[in-house]
């Protein structure tokens, strides 16, 4: 009802200003997109939108001797777009340790692989004689029957793959634990600005469809699987009273531990046939990974996700005993998980599990998140902690970009990395207080872009990801773009900021937004134009630069003179101090500089004499602090 209002408001008194307001620059495949109407400049998704998916029904085998993941899987593909498609794109992600794939930075001989080896390969009964071997992370299937507009096709692949010895994202972690990702060929994205996904992977981010999971994985006896979606089968992997744990937990708010050190090495976990298939079920997703140890320990609690109805997710972790940090990490999940559901982005938790494992790679996945062990408290005493805590709250924040909102990573970085960077943000001001949340995203969000002395470094954001590299990667994915989301939350308040994120939300969950559509919807969202904003940090060169140029008294006030040299509209503080001691704040949001972009004057009533002014941009850190000071 509320959205009706809104879209409502937005046709009858926004929608004509629009029309004449200045006009975001467009590459012509998205123009081509706006004008085919799969998406529209109102935000939503077109009256032509559609998006292709499949239903993957997944079998893999885990042999810990050889390292070895084989599988079988039937995925039916949809083909919803009005196009013939001829090929189908396979993608697999694990190439990368391939000696032949191109990389995004240095590794070493334990990364590398053999890849990807696909055994059989069918479309709609149709053997193909496919030969993996010169695939890279894409290979391209061409069909003997092309797949028709509006038509589905039953693809059955077998394959088998090595652990790589080197874990990062995924490969062994130790000898007997595994981290199990991007395990299965998958179909690339074929979509309507862009056609195939092409791009090969390049060690950087993801871009997926949503699909319907159902994920069979064979371990031998005692080794534990965790992985995406519900555990449809309990009673048949682990002993009962195992089993009987794991069910409380799904409604106890207490962490309860479902297998400790003892129990693991005793085996007394899983049930004890030679091999045990574990089985997940997990739908409308853009992946499912798993992980398998013989050893980790393992906790499980559960917390209230979406009050109204009374649903809960669960939430378990698993991890060496010894990791200090991890036995909090289910509170801290349970902590995460519900101030996110609450306040930012305040959108109820959508998935029914969040598991924290612990690997190497401070990498998010689907119901997943893989991190380090931070619990070294001699070298980080109650440090290591926040910052472990912080990387489990950066990692699960993910979960609404890309997971519930289905960004192209690959291309526009900023739309989930920004994102997950700013929830870290406002979450670690709940939970250390903004002193000190200021303080450490400063050091490792924007210290470094503001300072790094890089040419490459004010590449506009909007820039494609796999287009600029280093520092301009991580400066546009990272810190600039999350700095545009917290200065347009100043920009529209509180209130107006959650109207524009939620229509956004709303309007392109479960789908594929592109950087248009998420300006387009905080437009409508909020019922302003905010073209101008969004031209102002994501097409330009700009950087952070505030400058005092002049103060003049004149009678009963003071002028002061702001020039804008970086020129990102950023809020900031005027601090004044009197002669007589006396202090006064003022704060001017971004709108200062909606008519003009250069500089600004600023009026002070006053009949005192001031002693000093400062302009301060907070965690909008300046290249240049010292003319942002005037002292009389
Ligand atoms: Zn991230």
């Amino acid at each position: 009802m509320k959205k009706t209002f809104y879209l409502a408001a937005f046709l009858l008194f926004v929608s004509p200003a629009l029309l004449n307001a200045q006009q975001l620059y467009m590459p012509r495949n998205i123009t081509n997109a706006f004008k085919k109407r799969t998406r529209s400049l109102d935000g939503s998704p077109g009256k032509n939108y559609w998006q292709n998916g499949g239903k993957y029904d997944i079998n893999e085998t885990v042999t810990p001797d050889t390292k070895i993941v084989s599988g079988v899987e039937q995925i039916v593909y949809s083909n919803n777009s009005p196009d013939t498609l001829k090929v189908l794109v396979i993608r697999f992600v694990n190439n990368i340790h391939k000696p032949e794939s191109p990389r995004g930075g240095y590794t070493n001989d334990n990364f590398f692989t053999t890849g990807l080896d696909i055994k059989s390969f069918s479309v709609n009964n149709q053997e193909y004689d496919v030969d993996s071997k010169n695939w890279g992370t894409v290979g391209v299937v061409r069909l003997k029957e092309p797949l028709l507009p509006h038509s589905s096709a039953d693809v059955n692949i077998s394959w088998s793959y090595p652990l790589s010895k080197q874990d990062g994202r995924e490969g062994q972690i130790d000898s007997a634990t595994f981290y199990v990702a991007y395990s299965y060929p998958r179909i690339s994205v074929y979509d309507d600005y862009n056609g195939w996904d092409v791009l090969p992977h390049n060690s950087q981010e993801f871009y997926n469809d949503f699909n319907d999971y159902k994920l069979a994985i064979k371990v031998p006896k005692n080794y534990v699987v965790w992985a995406t979606g519900d555990l449809q089968n309990p009673d048949e992997v682990l002993q009962p009273d195992i089993s009987k744990r794991l069910k409380d937990s799904y409604t106890s708010d207490d962490v309860i531990h479902i297998a400790d050190l003892k129990e693991m090495k005793d085996g007394k976990i899983t049930q004890q046939n030679d091999w045990n298939t574990w089985k997940f079920d997990a739908n409308h997703i853009t992946d499912v990974c798993y992980a398998v140890s013989n050893h980790y320990v393992w906790d499980a609690s559960s917390v209230i996700v979406d009050a109204k109805n009374n649903r809960r997710t669960s939430v378990q972790a698993a991890y060496n005993d010894t990791a200090a940090d991890f036995h909090h990490s289910v509170k801290w999940a349970q902590n995460s998980l519900k101030y996110f559901s609450t306040k930012w982005p305040g959108v109820s938790y959508p998935f029914p599990k969040m598991t924290a494992f612990q690997g190497h790679a401070d990498m998010e996945y689907p119901m997943m998140v893989n991190d380090a062990t931070v619990s070294d408290t001699r070298r980080f005493g109650d440090q290591g902690f926040k910052f472990a805590q912080m990387v489990q709250d950066h990692e699960i924040a993910h979960t609404y970009f890309p997971f519930y909102m289905g960004t192209n990573e690959k291309r526009y970085a900023f739309m989930d990395e920004g994102w997950a960077t700013t929830f870290e943000y406002l979450i670690g001001v709940a939970e250390n207080g903004k002193a000190y949340e200021d303080s450490v995203y400063k050091m490792f969000r924007i210290n470094r872009y503001i300072h790094d002395p890089s040419t490459e470094e004010d590449q506009p954001i909007i820039t494609m990801s796999t287009q600029v590299s280093g520092a301009g990667y991580g400066n546009n994915s990272y810190g600039k773009a999350s700095l545009s989301y917290l200065a347009l939350k100043d920009l529209l308040g509180d209130t107006g900021f959650e109207k524009g994120l939620h229509h956004y939300m709303d309007e392109w969950n479960g789908k594929h937004p592109i950087p248009w559509d998420y300006f387009n919807c905080m437009s409508t969202g909020s019922g302003q134009n905010l073209n101008w904003f969004f031209h102002n940090w994501f097409f330009t060169n700009n950087y952070i630069d505030l400058k005092i140029d002049t103060l003049t008294r004149g009678k009963g006030f003071y002028a002061v003179k702001v020039k804008n040299i970086g020129g990102f509209a950023i809020p900031f503080d005027v601090n004044i101090v009197y002669a007589d001691g006396q202090k006064a704040s003022m704060h001017e949001t971004p709108s200062v500089w909606k008519n003009n972009e250069e500089e600004q004057v600023f009026k002070i009533s006053t009949e005192k004499i001031i002693k000093s002014v400062e302009i301060d941009g907070g965690i909008f850190m300046d290249y240049n602090p010292e003319d942002n000071v005037w002292k009389n």
